[in-house]
């Protein structure tokens, strides 16, 4: 028997049992996280898109490749790392999060985090950004300084019974749409491979 995997589909079967969302109802698919459930590093998206809604997996569109691309290059894949969003139901034509949609969806986040307990959450965006450093609280998400002033630093978090360093990266959508972003994205990522070698010395 393996437990995280069971408690997670636990949480899956409460979102698609007992959660109320208007999002819900006109998805075509729950996207709720893929991944090792005993990995080390999180990734945390803003919401599905087109992709992701007919397939019901996170980050399998163009945002997904860039992702993939990157992992590849600090040496991950899929397998060593575990990526949710804030969303779990895909939001009409991509729009932004709202807040009571933030905060109907992200109770299940904070349960897969609690269930994975990464030492290392990376953050997509924004959203993701902003609900994490906020001390995941909608309320105070627009304390919390936008992506482009505090990407590639690195926060320590402690929460409930965990702590875990936050790392804040463009989201790889971004990069898409404004070429500029690609340098930054990849120098967040290269950050994160040195925040990993030196937590993996540390356990040492
Ligand atoms: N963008 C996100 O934030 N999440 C996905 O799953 C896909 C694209």
């Amino acid at each position: 028997m393996d437990l995280r995997i069971d408690v997670l589909e636990d949480i899956k079967q409460d979102i698609l049992k007992n959660m109320k969302c208007p999002l819900k109802d006109n998805a075509t698919n729950l996207v709720f996280g893929k991944g090792n459930p005993y990995a080390d590093i999180m990734f945390i998206g803003e919401a599905p898109g087109k992709n992701e809604d007919l397939q019901g997996l996170p980050f399998v569109g163009k945002a997904g490749e860039q992702l993939n691309r990157l992992l590849n290059v600090i040496d991950l894949n899929i397998d060593d790392v575990y990526i949710a969003n804030i969303l779990k139901f895909r939001p009409p034509n991509n729009r932004n999060p709202e807040n009571d949609e933030i905060v109907r969806h992200t109770p299940y986040l904070i349960r897969q985090i609690g269930v994975i307990k990464p030492k290392i959450i990376a953050t997509l965006g924004n959203y993701a950004t902003k609900f994490v450093l906020s001390g995941f609280c909608v309320e105070k998400m627009n304390k919390v300084l936008g992506i482009s002033q505090i990407h590639g630093k690195v926060f320590l978090v402690h929460f409930n019974d965990i702590s875990f360093k936050v790392v804040p990266i463009y989201h790889p959508a971004a990069m898409l749409y404004n070429p500029n972003i690609k340098e930054s994205f990849e120098n967040d990522f290269m950050m994160m491979k040195k925040i990993i070698e030196s937590s993996s010395k540390d356990n040492s």
